[in-house]
């Protein structure tokens, strides 16, 4: 399922694939001919497979896996997970990661006094199952079988649960096609409304239900009437939510991937932690970390980016996989960046969204912030809008942070003047940082640096070409462009909460 063409992956279709592994490897095997040697009548695809039938043993049933097949009649091309043949007989099966629907049937009760009516659990096909199995039973009669049964295949339960291949099942699910192919051509039909299926549909991010009916709604209130759906806010769920970043800091520790797990042990081998590979979105190591090859392999092919650092942090490599770089999205990069108008849109944006996010950091969390630092970094945000050049917008930005750290240590709770009045003595200060409140600023914005320049390099752009950030060897200047609105967000949130507590190492 598509919205105009654009899919996206969720944790449940990325768990649907794994059910699917083995249905979804073609059949090296093609299904078998009739009893007759007949060839079936049409489906092209099956024609040309079957033409390949070995015909020593007619008899023998054939497992035919990811079976396409395409009716020019009806416009519809059809996937088969598996289809069982034998003769002229065909029975479709359907992988299906979840549950079966559960009818609810009532159950007579057996005495009236004693026993209340209770739910018959029934499990049977959803009705999107049915439409689509009734769908593929039309494709193989067209393409010369014979089908009179169908089964789905139900992970979560186990359960294999047949169903009858019927006309009614057929007529239902041509009306379901001509109503698809009727919605198809017009504008597409509104998200649903409140619908449980909507937070985990991973669709949803292209879908966007609640934002697009917040709209439509509004709208129809804004008009003089009455909506006529209610609309009440919803826990909003983000497509994927277990992703796990990791980093791995202590001395000699090891990572090795084994089966579909990332193990991690110490220098004698003991077990550290052990993660489920399909979950981890990162990996950075620092100083002395080992990570074998045959993991760097695995990584690569999982497309989880892994980055180098140095023991203090500093971001020295990052493993990039062969995967499908765009030369022309980064020639397009370089075109633009290269105008000098351009670049200084992307890095008055960068900048702008900085320092309000520094000003709101300040006005949320400061004890008591003195008067005219909020104007004041308003007055900055409105002067870096304005800038004309690369330099006016540098210097706007330099002002804005002399004002923000001068103040950034009246965030601390109380408890920890002593920090903060070493940070208030040294102010903002890198290589080294002199105390601890620098030395947490400078790991986390390290740690943002590298999702940034992970994010660029899936999105096919080259980090090291930036426009705030002049270019230079081995400086990930457009990752450090787009890190800046982040840094008051993540990093310094963090350095403002840590501080006064111990850091966990793993
Ligand atoms: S997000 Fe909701 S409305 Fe949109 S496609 Fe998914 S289930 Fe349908």
């Amino acid at each position: 399922m598509t919205v105009e063409g654009v899919f996206l992956p969720s944790a449940d279709t990325e768990h649907g694939i794994g059910v699917h592994h083995r249905v979804d490897r073609p059949s090296e095997a093609p299904p078998a001919i009739d009893a007759n040697g007949k060839k079936p009548r049409n489906g092209k695809k099956a024609v040309e497979k079957l033409e390949e039938i070995p015909e020593s043993d007619p008899e023998r049933p054939l497992s035919v896996r990811s079976l396409a097949l395409t009716s020019d009649r009806l416009g519809l091309t059809a996937k088969l997970d598996l289809a069982e043949i034998q003769g002229t007989t065909a029975i479709p099966v359907e992988y299906r990661k979840g549950k079966p629907k559960r009818s609810g049937e009532i159950a007579e009760p057996t005495d009236d006094m004693m026993e209340q009516p209770r739910l018959l659990p029934g499990p049977e096909p959803w009705p999107t199952d049915r439409v689509q199995i009734g769908l593929q039973a039309i494709l193989l009669e067209e393409a010369g079988y014979t089908v009179s049964e169908a089964y789905f295949y139900y992970a979560a339960e186990r359960l294999k649960l047949r169903i009858v291949v019927d006309e009614a099942l057929k007529r239902e699910a041509l009306a379901e096609l001509d109503a698809a192919k009727r919605d198809a051509q017009g504008q597409r039909p509104p998200p649903l409304i409140n619908d449980p299926r909507c937070p985990r549909c991973s669709l949803q991010p292209i879908c966007l239900p609640d934002e697009i009916n917040h709209q439509r709604l509004t709208a129809l209130t804004v008009n003089g009437q009455a909506a006529d759906e209610q609309l009440t806010p919803r826990k909003l769920w983000p497509p994927r939510d277990d992703g796990i970043h990791v980093v791995l800091q202590r001395d000699a520790i090891r990572v090795g991937v084994r089966g579909q797990s990332v193990r991690i042990t110490d220098k004698e081998g003991e077990l550290v932690r052990d993660l489920p590979l399909a979950n981890v979105e990162s990996l950075a190591v620092l100083g002395g970390v080992q990570i074998s090859t045959q993991a760097l392999i695995v990584f690569a092919d999982q497309e989880v980016p892994v980055a180098f650092l140095t023991a203090a942090g500093r971001l020295v490599a990052m493993m990039d996989p062969m995967g499908p770089t765009s030369a022309a999205v980064r020639s397009a990069q370089i075109r633009i960046l290269d105008k000098p108008e351009k670049a200084l849109e992307l890095a008055r944006a960068v900048t702008v969204a900085k320092i309000a996010n520094q000003r709101t950091l300040l006005m949320r969390n400061h004890a008591i912030l003195p008067s005219g630092v909020a104007a004041d970094l308003q007055a900055s945000v409105e002067a870096a809008t304005k800038a004309t050049s690369m330099d006016e917008l540098r210097g706007h930005e330099g002002n804005a942070a002399a004002i923000y750290f001068a103040n950034f240590a009246g965030m601390f709770k109380q408890g920890v003047q002593k920090i903060a009045a070493t940070f208030n003595a040294n102010g903002r200060q890198r290589r080294p940082p002199p105390d601890p409140v620098n030395s947490v600023l400078s790991f986390a914005y390290s740690m943002i640096t590298n999702e940034c320049v992970a994010a660029l390099r899936l999105a096919s752009l080259e980090p090291t070409i930036g426009a705030l950030h002049s270019t230079r060897p081995g400086r990930p200047a457009l990752a450090l462009d787009l890190v800046e609105p982040f840094r008051p967000l993540i990093a310094d949130s963090v350095a403002v909460y840590s501080v006064p507590r111990r850091p966990t190492r793993l």
